[in-house]
């Protein structure tokens, strides 16, 4: 039996000798960057003429590598693929199927920087933000290996006389795991793991933008010796087999976290049963959030001003936890906000590869203009106190933009920017920040700052978000320790890196036997 779940510890980067084995990574990985990924389907290499290359963000010119495309042809032959292989996958045991998971956290501890210096290249993570990305990736797979092996125990039955009865968790089937660029190791490897640990085979669909680190995890599952078809490896468009994947009759789940607005066009075409397609189709999605912040009078104001700024502009905002809207009891509206606007001042905007930056690029142009657009929204609606800037120079930078004076129905406090842009709201008294916070069609996290203990249990029943968090900041989760998801339009609220999660890629079977 495994040692108890433990989370993974961050590199601090304050110590002797961290930084230098960090830089060593990074040149590692340098002299990696161009090369070409090819899909993987049923344990074949496999290449086609489309190729796409992903850049990094912030240095636009430097290609991280180029990757084989896949279209129709090779998304049928993947799921296929994907279902021949379950027919065996699926009688073996959680046991077995642990064991490979804590192989593979295991070969990643041991390239943690390595991995971690690949999300600094590629999706323009500061160290710290890419140590922890690494940390949860190791953190789901020690994580659900574990869980793994808790639904394999018997599992309570009341007991009655002259019968043997017992329950068992028996997988689904061949799942579509689409993940989201913004943790493109945790998230990514947290929803093929489980999918997979659970008996189910995948095929995997990486963000286009941060595809090479796909392609490097799904080697890693190789070495970790996962055999040939349980992980399908297809990158290419969504918009080429997006739609394809969601809709294939022998597609039975769908495992999706990124926007709203896929996420719903996936639950709808879920919804409609294709000729010969045998059950309904389950779809698990994370989508995003409008996360506030509120903060109380009489509380820490340095603490809840640390955390917004923490919150808001940790990984430059792009994060569907982020804070991205501060709602500030009147009485301490200005000292909130100008500590805010100070420890902001100092935070360094520039190249990930360099140890002191805190706010990297955004991910790509589009990113980059749609958040350029809501800072334009932003200035008729409020008033910018620091930042604004967005330019488009070596990278896509942007600067951390504080957004003052905004009305709680404004579109830049109602809808998801996804960049390093926060909104400051004013309300009366504490009942109205609760309302104000709630004001939203999403319900991902939340946090409060406040010494009231009454304040804080009404929070605690009225605040509707799947992580609320008191007196700290709102990003963050940590596996095992804060399950992850949340209510409304932010997704299915599948928990992830929670005891509930692995049921949501499994069945239970019931199995009685009268003697
Ligand atoms: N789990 C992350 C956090 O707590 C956020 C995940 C996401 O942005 O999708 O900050």
């Amino acid at each position: 039996m495994p040692v108890p779940f433990r989370n993974e510890p961050f590199t601090d980067f304050g110590a002797e000798g961290n930084q230098s084995l960090f830089k060593n990574a990074l040149r590692l990985v340098e002299s990696e960057l161009g090369k070409h990924y090819p899909l993987i389907i049923g344990g074949k290499e496999m290449e086609t003429t489309t190729k796409a290359i992903s850049i990094n963000p912030s240095q636009k010119d430097q290609v991280i590598g180029s990757l084989s495309q896949a279209g129709e042809e090779q998304a049928e032959q993947a799921i296929v693929t994907a279902q021949a292989v379950f027919e065996h996958w699926r009688y073996t045991t959680f046991t077995e199927r642990a064991r490979y998971l804590f192989k593979a956290a295991t070969l990643l501890r041991r390239r943690k920087h390595e991995f971690s210096a690949w999300m600094v290249y590629e999706a323009g993570k500061t160290w710290g933000e890419a140590d922890a990305d690494t940390a949860e990736a190791i953190d789901f797979m020690e994580f659900y290996a574990r869980e793994a092996q808790r639904l394999a125990q018997p599992q309570p039955l009341v007991h009655i006389e002259g019968e043997d009865n017992e329950l068992y968790y028996v997988p689904l089937g061949v799942g579509v795991i689409i993940p989201p660029w913004n943790f493109p190791l945790a998230i990514m490897a947290g929803m093929t793991t489980a999918a997979i640990v659970s008996g189910n085979t995948v095929v995997l669909k990486p963000a286009s933008t941060t595809s090479v680190i796909a392609a490097k995890f799904v080697q890693l599952l190789i070495e970790a010796g996962v055999p040939s078809g349980v992980v399908n490896f297809i990158p290419g468009a969504g918009s080429e087999i997006g739609d394809y994947l969601v809709d294939h009759p022998l597609t039975r789940f769908i495992s999706f976290t990124g926007s709203r607005e896929v996420g719903l066009r996936i639950n709808e075409r879920a919804a409609k049963t294709a000729p010969g397609q045998k059950w309904m189709k389950r779809v698990i999605a994370e989508m995003g959030g409008k996360d506030a912040i509120i903060v109380d009078e009489g509380s820490d104001l340095t603490a809840a001003a640390e955390a917004i700024t923490a919150s808001a502009f940790g990984f430059a905002g792009q994060k569907c936890s982020a804070c991205s809207r501060a709602i500030i009891h009147e009485s301490v509206y200005d000292e909130v906000l100008t500590k805010v606007i100070a420890l902001t001042r100092k935070l360094k905007v520039g190249s990930p590869l360099l140890p002191e930056t805190n706010v990297g690029p955004v991910i790509d142009p589009h990113a980059f203009r749609k958040i350029q657009d809501y800072i334009k929204i932003g200035r008729t609606e409020g008033e910018i106190v620091l930042g604004g800037k967005a330019e488009i120079n070596d990278g896509y930078f942007i600067e951390p933009t504080i957004i003052a004076g905004v009305s709680p129905t404004s579109r830049v406090s109602q809808e998801e920017i996804f960049g390093p842009v926060v909104a400051f709201t004013k309300a009366s008294s504490f009942q109205e920040a609760l309302r104000y916070a709630n004001n939203t069609e999403f319900g991902l996290t939340g946090a409060v700052f406040s010494r009231n203990r009454t304040h804080l249990e009404q929070a605690r029943a009225v605040f509707f978000a799947g992580n609320l968090y008191f007196n700290r900041k709102c990003t963050g989760a940590l596996v095992g320790v804060h399950p992850f998801g949340g209510f409304n339009m932010s997704g299915t609220d599948s928990k992830a890196g929670g005891r509930d999660y692995l049921l949501l890629f499994t069945q239970a079977k019931l199995v009685s036997e009268k003697y």
